[in-house]
């Protein structure tokens, strides 16, 4: 090419851009416009996982003081991630079958309709916020592993051991008793798959006698009396944890975020439904946000929070939003009961206006609670959600406690 056409060339190219660039900056600015003329409740709304019950005062108060949501959101993650008694977030979250940590965040911020993540990070402790900065620091949306670790720690994150003590001897009483019921081979979703027989092989003595030689060891290995039989539950159903918190506030702007340490015992570098944008959390400023804790394989095939948020946008409420989502992964395994009994899944969704819905999957948790989640409009409760099916997906306590004087 020569000179001249070069150079005209270029000059029709910013044109161009720059004619574009107007056209652009014209309907961003539309955009934005549609996005503060938003809707907004009444009061502001936070909802999320029961455990956001820690957080939730201070995030409140927050939105009192003109705080953006995605503080809000962050201040809720974070108070779990800080709590090395929550064994399925952040610091003393039960490690993968290594005997590591690795957790998984995502963020969403409506007004600005972007988007952060983490996945598969080690030794850092605040992956909600490090993947806030992805979206605010970088020309990205998801780092991952080491990647992920060294951007945390070029932004000033300490690294740190995330295993407590307490998550390293749960760690080691599954290592030691049921390490060979782990992820390796089909899964749940192969269609030969068959559901296990009752641990340890069907009959109730036989179950005792486990439960019993279980607490031997946890006592072996140092867990104190009254963490064994929580322990021996951790190991015998490896829980999933998580938290995920959607927050709107009274100009109808809004966020979401999740964190997680995973499902225990995982298998080293498996990542869940948590920090994937879509399934674990997604926030539309137009519609409402949603997010996400279970059975993050089966989320992640129904790309659980963007379907509820698309079912917003089509009119449905937020409960029957929920449910349509659940009922998709009942569907996706054929509505079988046998295995729909060892998944479970809750959805939190909030809309723009500030209406709200948790939904399960089984009406009651492993421990014969019913299933609840956190709502805060400057009334700080838990709600129970609305259920597809009654009863619990796992059950525990397995019949008998161990003989006392153990
Ligand atoms: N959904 C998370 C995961 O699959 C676990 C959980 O929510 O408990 O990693």
């Amino acid at each position: 090419m020569d000179r001249r056409k070069f150079i005209s060339g270029v000059a029709l190219t910013s044109a161009g851009l720059a004619a574009g660039g107007a056209a652009q900056n014209e309907s961003t600015s539309k955009q934005s416009k549609t996005v503060t003329e938003a809707v907004g409740p009444k009061k502001a709304v936070i909802i999320s996982k029961n455990t956001g019950m820690q957080g939730s005062d201070g995030a409140y108060e927050l939105l009192r003081r003109g705080h953006d949501t995605l503080d809000a959101v962050l201040w809720v993650l974070r108070a779990q991630e800080d709590d090395p008694n929550d064994d399925s977030v952040g610091l003393g979250g039960l490690p993968n079958e290594d005997g590591e940590v690795e957790l998984d965040a995502c963020v969403m911020h409506g007004p600005t309709r972007r988007g952060g993540s983490v996945g598969g990070v080690r030794n850092i402790k605040n992956v909600s916020a490090v993947a806030r900065l992805v979206m605010e620091r970088t020309n990205h949306v998801m780092l991952v592993g080491e990647g992920a670790q060294k951007f945390a720690v070029a932004h000033g994150f300490p690294k740190e051991n995330l295993l407590t003590e307490h998550s390293r001897k749960t760690w080691l009483l599954w290592k030691e008793t049921m390490s060979n019921q782990d992820s390796w081979g089909p899964g749940i979703s192969d269609p030969n798959w068959k559901p296990p027989v009752p641990v340890p092989s069907g009959t109730p003595q036989a179950l005792q006698q486990k439960i019993d030689h279980m607490y031997e060891v946890a006592a072996d290995l140092g867990i104190a009396p009254e963490d064994r039989m929580k322990a021996i539950s951790r190991v015998l159903n490896p829980p999933t944890g998580t938290i995920h918190c959607s927050v709107v506030n009274e100009k109808g702007e809004m966020s979401g975020g999740t964190t997680t340490s995973g499902l225990a015992w995982k298998l080293s570098g498996r990542v869940g439904d948590s920090p994937i944008i879509g399934a674990g959390c997604f926030t539309d400023q137009d519609v409402g946000s949603a997010g996400a804790t279970g059975s993050g394989e089966e989320n992640i095939k129904i790309a659980g929070a963007h379907t509820i948020v698309e079912n917003l946008r089509k009119g449905m409420s937020p409960q029957e939003a929920g449910m349509d989502a659940l009922r998709r992964i009942a569907r996706n395994h054929n509505n079988d009961m046998n295995k729909l009994r060892f998944l479970e899944m809750v959805f939190y969704v909030l809309r723009k206006d500030g209406a709200y819905a948790g939904v399960s999957l089984w009406s009651h948790g492993p421990t014969g609670k019913p299933r609840n989640f956190h709502v805060n409009d400057g009334t700080k409760r838990l709600e129970n959600c609305t259920a597809l099916f009654q009863g619990s997906a796992i059950e525990w306590p397995p019949i008998l406690q161990p003989a006392t004087g153990k």
